[in-house]
C-alpha cells in the first residue's frame, strides 16, 4: 500500500484537482497506462507545488523509493546510472506520492536499452499552425510509413500536438533507428515544404510543423499514453484510433475527466495489435521515401 501524505494539495489549480485525485485518476487507468512504461526505463517529471509551479524531470533512482524499481544503465560518459523503472500500480501510486505528474518512458526495455522496440514521431506545429494541418499531417507520416510496409498508431500528447508511434518487433538497434526516422522527416520536410521542417532551430519553423525524429534515441523519451500533462486543464495523452482523427479537436482533446469516462466506455483498445506486430526496419526498402 502506499500512502498519499497532504491529498488535499492542489495540482491544477483551475480544475481544483488535488494530489489524491491525480492518485485516483492513475489508478482508474492503470490496467491500459502500465503496460506503455513498465519494464523501461522512465522520465518523470515532477510538480511538488502543482502543475502550475516548478516542475522538474527526474530519471535517476532516490532514496526513499520502496515499490519502484532501479535498473543500472550504463550512460553517455560510460558510467552507469540507477533508473527509475516500473512494474507495477505501487510504483506508479509511489511517484505519484514524490509529486509525479508525468511519465516519460523510453522506446526501449530496461533489459534491452540499447535496442528500439518503438520508433515516435513527434508532430510539433508551429504556434501559427492550425489544427487541420497538423491532423493532416499525421495522416501524411502514416501514409509514408505505410508505402515502406510499417504500420503505425496515434496518440494525442495532451500538447499541442500528436506522435505517430511504430512498434518494432523484434527491437533493433538504435542507429538504424535513429538514420531512418531521419530519412523519414527528410522526406516529409523535402516533399512538403510548406507543411514539413526536420530540423530543431526554432527560428525556421514559423508556419511549419517539426517533424522531431530526435524522440529515436537512446535516452530519449516520450510521454506515455494515458500520461496527465502538467499544463492547463489536466490534459492526457490519449491513444486513439485513425478513424478518430477526423473528430480530434486538438492535442489536447481529453483531459483528467473525459479519460477516465472514454476508457470505461471502451469496449477495444485503440491501439490493438500494437504488441502482436512483428515489422522492422532492417533491409527496408526506402526508395518510395526518396521519390
Ligand atoms: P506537444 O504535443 O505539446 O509537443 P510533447 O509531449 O510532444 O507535447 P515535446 O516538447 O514535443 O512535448 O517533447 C517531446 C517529448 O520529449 C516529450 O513527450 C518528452 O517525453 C520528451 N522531453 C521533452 N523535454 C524533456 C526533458 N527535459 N526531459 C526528458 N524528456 C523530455
Ligand atoms: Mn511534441
Amino acid at each position: 500500500m502506499v500512502t498519499i501524505t497532504h491529498p488535499g494539495r492542489v495540482i491544477y489549480a483551475d480544475l481544483g484537482v488535488t494530489k489524491q485525485d491525480v492518485a485516483d485518476y492513475y489508478q482508474a487507468v492503470m490496467k491500459a497506462f502500465l503496460p506503455g512504461v513498465a519494464a523501461r526505463p522512465v522520465s518523470v517529471l515532477r510538480c511538488p507545488e502543482g502543475a502550475a509551479g516548478d516542475c522538474f524531470f527526474q530519471k535517476h533512482m532516490m532514496k526513499g523509493l520502496h515499490h519502484v524499481r532501479g535498473a543500472k544503465l550504463t550512460e553517455r560518459g560510460g558510467d552507469s546510472a540507477i533508473y527509475l523503472c516500473l512494474d507495477d500500480a505501487e510504483a506508479v501510486l509511489e511517484l505519484v506520492q514524490f509529486g509525479t505528474v508525468e511519465f516519460h518512458p523510453w522506446g526501449a526495455l530496461a533489459s534491452d536499452p540499447d535496442r528500439a522496440d518503438l520508433m515516435v514521431f513527434d508532430l510539433d506545429p508551429a504556434s501559427d499552425v492550425k489544427w487541420p494541418r497538423v491532423a493532416a499531417a499525421a495522416r501524411l507520416v502514416r501514409k509514408l510509413l505505410g508505402q515502406v510496409g510499417l504500420q503505425s498508431f496515434l496518440r494525442t500528447t495532451g500538447g499541442k500536438g500528436l506522435h505517430v508511434v511504430v512498434p518494432l518487433r523484434p527491437a533493433c538497434t538504435w542507429t538504424p533507428v535513429k538514420d531512418f526516422a531521419h530519412a523519414l522527416a527528410d522526406a516529409l520536410a523535402r516533399g512538403w515544404p510548406d507543411e514539413f521542417i526536420a530540423q530543431a532551430s526554432k527560428s525556421q519553423r514559423e508556419g511549419l510543423i517539426f517533424v522531431d525524429y530526435l524522440r529515436n534515441a537512446r535516452g530519449a523519451t516520450s510521454v506515455a499514453s494515458y500520461s496527465l500533462r502538467a499544463r492547463k486543464g489536466a490534459p492526457v495523452a490519449m491513444p486513439v484510433r485513425w478513424d478518430e482523427l477526423g473528430k480530434l479537436k486538438g492535442g489536447d482533446a481529453f483531459d483528467i475527466h473525459t479519460a477516465v469516462q472514454r476508457l470505461k466506455r471502451q469496449r477495444r483498445d485503440p491501439w490493438e495489435g500494437f504488441d502482436r506486430i512483428e515489422q522492422g526496419i532492417e533491409g527496408i526498402d526506402t526508395s518510395p521515401l526518396s521519390t
